[in-house]
């Protein structure tokens, strides 16, 4: 039977140490923690102490205390950010689903087993403290709470399955990421403070935590549990959820599976016409994109270099009061610039930015959007996708057309295809699914696919191989086109030589192609991500659907289908309004996006035209238009 002061005194530590975890130190507690009072007597602990570890460790963070004044708290506050809210580039990740699994991922077995552990000792995560059930501050905790009730068996039974598997990995994220002593200290402190409590019966490790908890005693940290709250929840059993992927545009319909609130795994929905039933890997990774560990969970106000924690209300009232600051918002002259991702609230978004009068454009992080803006501007269509269930060859530049596929129903007709003998050409750098089935992969160097659509259009236009019929009645611009291929506007001829030297594909083999091509019955040419993420892209993308101008292929059988755009009901409910649209007149001549095109972007910025971006929800900086 253990001492009943020494587990109290124990569990007073615990809770010392969840309460520097919980969230960011408050500047009241860290005025608390810089009283020389308690700087005196962590030194003095240190002193005294006969574990050197844990000596090392409070010693270190009563030099940073001893340093501190109120003017240094942003420091403190600059590190917790980048540190525990991933604004940094060494964040520690204080979660156990993390370290358990060497995945940077949370919400996984190690929270069941947690929640197992909590409803066993009667308390369970309170909703009112927002983080994992497996963060640090919320396992310190409950370790107080079982030293707290007298159930030192329970408390060692959960710091020996959980603590001591992953804080000495977190030790290592967070000491070495660290910067300040602060947390240095505090960081060798927790791992050495863990591996000593197995040494409970040893009295200097008895002096050293009395001495420790008078010093915590005078921080009067309060009696309150913040992290748990009495009472058993019961764990909800697994449920089916049906729903839409937004993993991209495709929207395949999904079916998640999860339990006790838990996202488990996504699969197809059974009769979808999208999905076929199926997903692709993209999409069936949903859960580790959905948690993880990277996200980032507060707002961050961004001051200089460095990056603070925010309350939303902060950080929303700083936008709004920057937004309406500048003067020019509204019809003419918009300075401001919206670009968001699809997602569910987008037409609430668009109203609101179509009010304010901002260029409003749409951006997924990993799209194609430079396609869509090529292919909006060229064909008046998005994404117009090869009908391959009647193909007889099918060219692809840049496309994974079994991994990625924009809807997983178009596989499935696309292994059809290939099973009937259809032929299937992958220009690709890189030896993907749909290159290693193809019937030809052409290794090409990265962003040249443009090179050599244009050479192949040259030995089509040259040997007369077009369908003038559809060039005459369904195109534009094929005379200044023709010219521009046989170099009569530049000089330069987009011969299949000129072609070879850019793109590295032999000269014959992209003759051969294009005869190929232009020589099929049902055919039909695309391109995808592969293409669409290099500078040239919008580009790359005319020259790729100018083959299927000059071969007629358009809503043919076994060609790209530029399908009737639907126009969808929008969100508003009856009685509701949708404000006035105070739309800037468009910033470049381009159909789409409000007349924005991202590609611009810094040269709008250098003339003024743009000065301020609110991005939601899609990165500028993986996927530029
Ligand atoms: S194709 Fe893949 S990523 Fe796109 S919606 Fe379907 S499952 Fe999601």
């Amino acid at each position: 039977m253990e001492n009943v002061e020494f587990v109290k005194r124990r569990a007073n530590v615990f809770k010392f140490l969840s309460t520097l975890y919980r969230d960011e130190i408050s500047e009241d507690l860290m005025a608390k923690l810089a009283d020389k009072g308690f700087v005196d007597k962590l030194n003095e602990f240190a002193k005294e102490c006969k574990f050197s570890d844990m000596a090392r460790g409070i010693s270190r963070m009563a030099k940073y205390l001893g340093r501190y004044k109120g003017d240094k708290y942003k420091d403190l506050s600059y590190e917790y950010a980048d540190i525990f809210l991933n604004a940094g580039a060494n964040p520690a990740l204080p979660y156990e689903s993390v370290h358990a699994t060497g995945e940077p991922v949370v919400m996984q077995k190690s929270v069941f087993d947690v929640r197992a552990a909590f409803r066993k000792a009667g308390v369970h995560k309170s909703d009112d403290y927002k983080d994992l059930d497996d963060y640090i501050a919320v396992e310190l905790e409950f370790v107080r709470y079982l030293l707290e009730k007298g159930d030192t068996d329970a408390a060692a039974d959960f710091m020996n399955n959980h603590l001591m598997n992953w804080i000495p990995e977190f030790h290592a994220a967070l000491f070495n990421g660290a910067t300040l002593d602060f947390y240095k200290g505090l960081s060798a402190f927790t791992l050495s403070f863990l591996f000593h409590e197995s040494n409970g019966a040893n009295p200097d490790y008895q002096d050293a935590i009395e001495r420790l908890s008078e010093a915590i005693d005078q921080l009067n940290l309060g009696d309150d549990y913040y992290t748990l709250a009495e009472g058993v929840k019961e764990e909800e059993p697994e449920k089916k959820i049906n729903s839409h992927c937004y993993m991209c545009g495709g929207l395949c319909g999904i079916t998640d599976t999860v339990k006790d609130g838990i996202l488990m795994r996504t699969g197809g929905l059974k009769g979808d016409p999208k999905s076929g039933g199926l997903i692709c890997p993209k999409g069936a990774s949903r859960r580790d994109y959905v948690y993880s560990a990277h996200r980032l969970k507060e707002p961050l106000i961004r001051e200089g270099e460095r990056f603070r924690k925010a309350s939303w209300d902060e950080a929303l009232d700083l936008v709004a009061d920057k937004l309406m600051s500048i003067k020019e918002h509204g019809k003419e002259g918009s300075v401001v610039g919206y670009m968001d991702g699809n997602d569910w609230n987008r037409w609430l978004h668009k109203a609101l930015w179509d009010w304010y009068g901002t260029h409003n454009i749409s951006h997924r992080a990993m799209c194609d959007n430079s396609i869509r803006m090529s292919n909006e501007h060229n064909l008046n269509d998005k994404r117009p996708w090869l009908n391959t269930e009647e193909s007889d060859y099918m060219i692809f530049f840049g496309q994974n057309a079994f991994a990625t596929s924009y809807g997983r129903r178009q596989v499935g007709n696309l292994r059809k295809a290939l099973k009937r003998g259809a032929k299937m050409v992958v220009v690709d750098p890189r030896k993907s699914d749909t290159a290693a089935a193809a019937t030809e992969w052409i290794k090409i160097k990265p962003g040249t696919d443009g090179a050599m659509a244009m050479a192949m259009c040259y030995v089509i236009v040259k040997n007369e191989l077009y369908d003038k019929d559809f060039v005459e009645n369904w195109t534009y611009g094929f005379e200044d086109f023709k010219k521009r291929l046989l170099g009569e506007e530049d000089g330069v001829a987009r011969t299949p030589e000129w072609a070879e030297k850019i793109c590295g594909v032999p000269a014959d083999t992209i003759e051969r192609i294009a005869k190929e091509f232009a020589t099929a019955k049902n055919k039909g040419v695309g391109s995808w991500t592969g293409t669409a993420h290099f500078p040239n892209a919008m580009h790359t993308t005319a020259a790729v659907q100018a083959l299927n101008g000059l071969c007629g292929t358009f809503d043919a059988p076994g060609g790209p289908s530029l399908p009737f755009k639907r126009k969808l009901k929008g969100g508003w409910g009856e009685g509701q309004t949708k404000p006035a649209s105070n739309a800037p007149p468009k910033l470049h001549k381009m159909r789409m996006w409000a007349g924005w095109c991202p590609s611009w972007f810094p040269e709008d910025v250098a003339k003024g035209r743009i000065k301020a971006m609110v991005q939601y929800f899609g990165s500028p900086i993986l996927s530029w238009g």
